[in-house]
């Protein structure tokens, strides 16, 4: 556990360069809140740092620098409530990128030019440089928030795309293409060495080819089985080294099995059942597996790289990475999230736990699976199945999307990441959910819905907690549930 002198101790080599003249609060815990550059613009940089410590008792600015998504960035996404703070209207011409400045030396053989990055949304404004050393004064850490999400019209990106069964670019990054990796490892050195910043992390809302074939996560009901990849000649050439010779037979697997998910999801059951004939058709080519293994080792090989680099330039950096919330749903996804894995190549992990939006993503993931390998059981049977493998006690199917999901789940969640952590450096923030959009009937955030997950999660034994997604759509009621907690704790 991160106590406070050791918490002290990450940051002060940080803080070692300019002059912290507050002490972190906190009580050594990380307290953190996502946030992008719109909200400064909007409501002036010092005003949302006084309502972040002020109602949360923020310590750790986690600050939206490299995305093309309005996950992260940007403000309210159309079609949900604006927020009671910021300005009353939505996005008009949101674009993404870089929220800083790109410094082309950094970036080497990436295949699209590095200038083409830099994010024009808030003309030649460079928000690192604006609100970096204002955190610093009042004993803010600033760890800059990355994610896999792009934009597919930047000139050049074909070259780093992956490609999927049928020999067409898919609109995802290759894990294994040396020009993708050359930009990621040019972001880190470029905020490495740019700015004096306290950490990074980088998040890859992915899976590989099987769980992208199935669409075994939330929303994934309508995943293109056929659009799986990745088969570029990187990919290819890599696994031929590690002795994966027929990538024929792959190829071959994976159109089996976008035959079974397209005749699933059609409603025609095989004679033996989906389950049986799912299982028959991984026994019958392993090779589906395999590449799924082989995804998920390459983009933990880019971890390593990503920190490998960071650290080579300024040691004390704290590189992490988001955990997606699949990780609460999919048994597949979560057996690939293995902390002692991860442990190797991570200073922390944000795993997300959102608790409000988790009801109607874990139902929207019930959907997708009864639709493909559990055809054969009733949605609320597969989902007490799920619950029992994932080792929740939550509300049944037709209930929650409507009242989301318990603090029992994040305490549980929180529980799991610190027991699976021990032993090891790695520390587990968990991501708390304040007003993550759902569907217009279905369950919203609340103070004390926010003041339990936070409350849950240090119970559990969590090093942290990140407020997510993004202040732009919090309301402020609820970002103060979560300053009670802190309070109760004596962590405020
Ligand atoms: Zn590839």
């Amino acid at each position: 556990m991160l106590n406070r002198r050791d918490f002290l101790k990450t940051t002060a080599a940080g803080a070692a360069a300019t002059e912290l003249t507050a002490a972190p609060t906190g009580g050594g815990k990380m307290i953190g809140i996502q946030v992008g550059a719109v909200s400064f613009v909007d409501e002036g940089t010092e005003k949302v740092l006084d309502i972040f410590q002020e109602r949360a008792a923020i310590n750790t600015l986690f600050l939206a620098t490299f995305t093309y998504g309005r996950g992260i960035a940007g403000r309210q996404v159309p079609g949900q409530p604006l927020p009671d703070h910021g300005k009353q209207e939505y996005d008009l011409d949101f674009h993404g990128g870089n929220y800083g400045t790109v410094h082309a030396q950094y970036y080497k053989d990436t295949g699209i030019k590095p200038e083409d990055t830099r994010a024009p949304d808030h003309g030649s404004l460079d928000i690192i440089a604006e609100v970096l050393p204002r955190a610093k004064k009042r004993g803010m850490r600033t760890i800059l928030w990355t994610e896999d999400v792009w934009r597919y019209d930047l000139p050049g990106i074909d070259k780093l795309q992956e490609v999927d069964l049928y020999g067409r670019r898919a609109r995802r990054m290759c894990m294994n293409n040396p020009f993708h990796r050359n930009f990621l490892l040019g972001l880190v050195e470029d905020y490495a060495r740019s700015y004096d910043i306290d950490g990074l992390m980088w998040g890859s809302e992915r899976h590989g080819a099987l769980g992208t074939a199935l669409g075994a996560s939330h929303g994934g009901g309508g995943s293109n089985p056929g659009a799986v990849g990745c088969f570029c000649e990187f990919c290819e050439k890599k696994a031929r080294q590690q002795g994966m010779v027929r990538i024929e037979r792959v190829k071959e697997g994976y159109r089996e099995l976008e035959r079974f998910v397209r005749a699933s999801r059609a409603g025609q059951r095989p004679t033996d059942g989906y389950y049986v004939t799912f299982w028959r058709l991984l026994m019958r080519y392993p090779e589906i597996l395999a590449w799924e293994q082989f995804w998920h080792d390459s983009l933990r090989e880019v971890y390593a790289a990503m920190r490998d680099k960071a650290r080579s330039i300024k040691p004390q950096l704290q590189v992490g990475w988001h955990i997606w919330h699949n990780n609460s749903f999919s048994p597949w996804y979560r057996a690939q999230q293995d902390l002692k894995e991860l442990a190797k190549c991570s200073d922390f992990l944000k795993m997300v736990m959102y608790h409000n939006c988790g009801g109607e993503r874990m139902a929207s993931y019930i959907d997708s699976v009864t639709g493909t390998v559990y055809g054969d059981l009733p949605k609320q049977e597969a989902l007490d199945f799920n619950y029992r493998v994932l080792n929740y006690r939550e509300r049944g199917y037709e209930q929650i999307p409507f009242t989301g999901l318990s603090a029992d789940y994040v305490f549980r969640e929180a529980k799991r990441a610190v027991q699976a952590a021990a032993g090891s450096n790695l520390l587990i923030w968990p991501g708390i959910d304040i007003d993550i959009p759902t569907g217009k009937s279905q369950s919203k955030s609340t103070p004390q819905g926010t003041k339990d997950a936070v409350l849950a999660a240090f119970k559990a034994g969590a090093h942290g907690v990140i407020l997510s997604r993004k202040y732009s759509e919090m309301k402020l009621a609820n970002l103060s549930g979560a300053g009670e907690a802190l309070r109760e704790l004596k962590l405020a």
